[in-house]
């Protein structure tokens, strides 16, 4: 069976099972976003929500899912309206919840029912956790070279990494081609780039956005959101590796990561990117509060290519920096 979901989860549970996990997330980014928007608009969604909720909403209905997973808590308040929508249309849906408080028991009770739902035990999903793990740790010697070394792209790290929130589905597939660019990377140069930034919160709903900052000699070299998603703690336990992960919960957790990956990574600046009329734009206030290097705030709207205005913004950024 697919099974859709909207943010990342326990997906080893659904590997377990023996189904295929998809990100809605991902499917809606590389297809024609700006036509799921559109066809979500149509059915009167507003024009006031976020681009992501409306592009997983034409996403469902365009695709063959046997269900969708929800994260009702720990992501967005737009989830559960998603869900009812998805509802309305037949579609199978699944709520999961992260608990705000990051209560132990609260989310091994979660986890615990989706165990049932999927009629797994929790020794089958550490099976899979294991599989899943040596791949995750393929996904840090990735992150290593683009930190370390300055091998890889920051879009190549973020499409890597934003990836693996579902393995594309198929885990030995990913494990082959990831194989063959590690190889391929490690023979490269190093990029000549005069800046080292880190990119902070919802992965850019913006295509070019990597491609003008190498352009204009910035790698990204920490996409914070997207190594979340890549569950880069390797811990044993399953509990808690989904209490270690720092996006569904409070930003004093993001913030205790992103500061010590700032100064582990040597960064010069970072990115705090927030999608239009989303509530973690709020977040930007205690972010730009507490990073203690320079932070350049851009907001994403609709799917497609940086406008003038942002482009001009990254530039004078730039220039600050510079001298
Ligand atoms: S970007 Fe914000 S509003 Fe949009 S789906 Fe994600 S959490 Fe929700």
């Amino acid at each position: 069976m697919n099974i859709g979901f909207t943010t990342s989860f326990p997906v080893e549970i659904v590997f377990a099972a023996g189904h295929t996990p998809i990100d809605l997330n991902n499917i809606f980014v590389i297809g024609n976003a700006g036509k799921f928007v559109e066809e979500a608009e149509f059915e009167g969604y507003p024009r006031n929500i976020c681009s992501w909720i409306k592009g997983m909403y034409s996403v469902v209905l365009s695709s063959n899912l046997d269900a969708v997973i929800g994260v009702v808590e720990g992501d967005c308040s737009n989830t559960h309206s998603l869900m009812a929508t998805l509802q309305d249309k037949n579609i199978e849906v699944i709520p999961f919840s992260f608990p705000h408080d990051k209560n132990r028991k609260k989310l091994e009770a979660e986890i615990d029912k989706l165990e049932k739902y999927f009629g797994v035990t929790r020794q089958q999903v550490l099976e899979v956790k294991k599989r899943l793990d040596k791949i995750r740790q393929k996904l840090i010697r990735l992150d290593e070279l683009t930190w370390k070394e300055n091998k890889v792209t920051g879009l190549e790290n973020h499409l890597w990494l934003v990836n693996s929130s579902d393995f594309n589905g198929d885990p030995d597939d990913f494990e082959k081609r990831l194989d063959a660019f590690l190889q391929e990377v490690q023979n490269r140069k190093p990029f000549q780039t005069d800046f080292r930034f880190g990119f902070l919160g919802v992965p850019p709903i913006i295509d070019d956005l990597y491609d003008f900052l190498l352009e204009q000699k910035v790698n990204v070299v920490f996409n914070e959101i997207q190594r979340q998603f890549s569950m880069p703690y390797l811990e044993e336990n399953l509990i808690d590796q989904y209490l270690r992960y720092t996006y569904p919960y409070s930003v004093f957790n993001r913030l205790e990561d992103i500061k010590s990956e700032i100064k582990k990574r040597r960064l010069d600046a970072v990115i705090s990117y927030s999608q239009s009329f989303c509530h973690r734009q709020i977040d930007n206030i205690l972010i730009k509060k507490y990073v203690d290097i320079p932070v350049l705030t851009i907001e994403g709207d609709q799917p497609g290519e940086l406008d003038a205005r942002t482009k001009l913004r990254i530039e004078s950024f730039l220039d600050m920096l510079r001298y």
